[in-house]
């Protein structure tokens, strides 16, 4: 069980930031991991989860959800415009809205539905081709028409480039969303964690740190 081991570590990094311990909220990234894992991770008081697949969360959270009250489901991972309202339906946060398409998208489902997900815009910090997120130098834009739509517009994510110095990136996060007057900063995961909480993430995101090294996606 690694999850006392990352609280642990949290708590100390918070300190060494000068912020207040509980600042920072712990999102344990259950995809792909062995049911036993996850809850076993339940049974030790964990209630804040991040998927990054629908269709894998829809199959497993549910049931979870009914035997563990006060579980709280965030999804991490991209999201194609015609699993909206699912998501909607499913997540209590969503941090992976990179364009006004979805944005669209999620505000009707949300309308319809009822439901009010708190909102991440995912911000390309590195621009790297291959990732999702908005381009840096859009970001203002697709913040303003988030909130014009009535999303709940709650921060910005990011994941830096693998093999670099992770902080310019994190500080960029941070910039982004201080300038546009947002407090969430959802970045840092198992190996960055601490040097995300140092520039300020109010939400680390981690997963085979706590359960180990995940299986491959079938
Ligand atoms: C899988 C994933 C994580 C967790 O990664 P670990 O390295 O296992 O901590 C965090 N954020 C996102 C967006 C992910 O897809």
């Amino acid at each position: 069980m690694g999850l006392d081991d990352i609280l642990r570590r949290i708590r100390n990094a918070e300190a060494a930031a000068g912020r207040p311990a509980g600042s920072v909220t712990l999102i344990a990234v259950s995809k792909l991991q062995p049911a036993a894992q996850v809850e076993a991770v339940l049974d030790h008081g964990q209630r804040v989860f991040g998927e990054n697949y629908v269709q894998e969360a829809q199959g497993k959270w549910p049931d979870w959800a009914a035997r563990w009250p006060g579980v709280s489901l965030h999804l991490i991972g991209p999201l194609q415009s015609n699993k909206a309202r699912a998501a909607v339906q499913l997540f209590d946060a969503i941090h992976s809205v990179d364009r006004l398409s979805l944005a669209s998208r999620l505000a009707r489902a949300a309308q319809e539905l009822g439901l009010a997900p708190r909102i991440f815009v995912q911000v390309n910090t590195g621009a790297e081709p291959q990732k999702a997120g908005v381009a840096p130098d859009e970001a203002d834009a697709l913040i303003d028409a988030c909130r014009d739509l009535g999303l709940d517009l709650q921060g910005c994510m990011c994941i830096p480039p693998d093999d670099t110095d992770p902080r310019p990136h994190f500080s960029l996060l941070r910039q982004i969303a201080g300038r546009n007057g947002l407090s969430g900063l959802s970045m840092g995961m198992s190996g960055d964690f601490e040097a995300a909480i140092a520039e300020g993430a109010t939400h680390v995101r981690i997963g085979s740190a706590i359960f180990g090294a995940r299986p491959p996606r079938a």
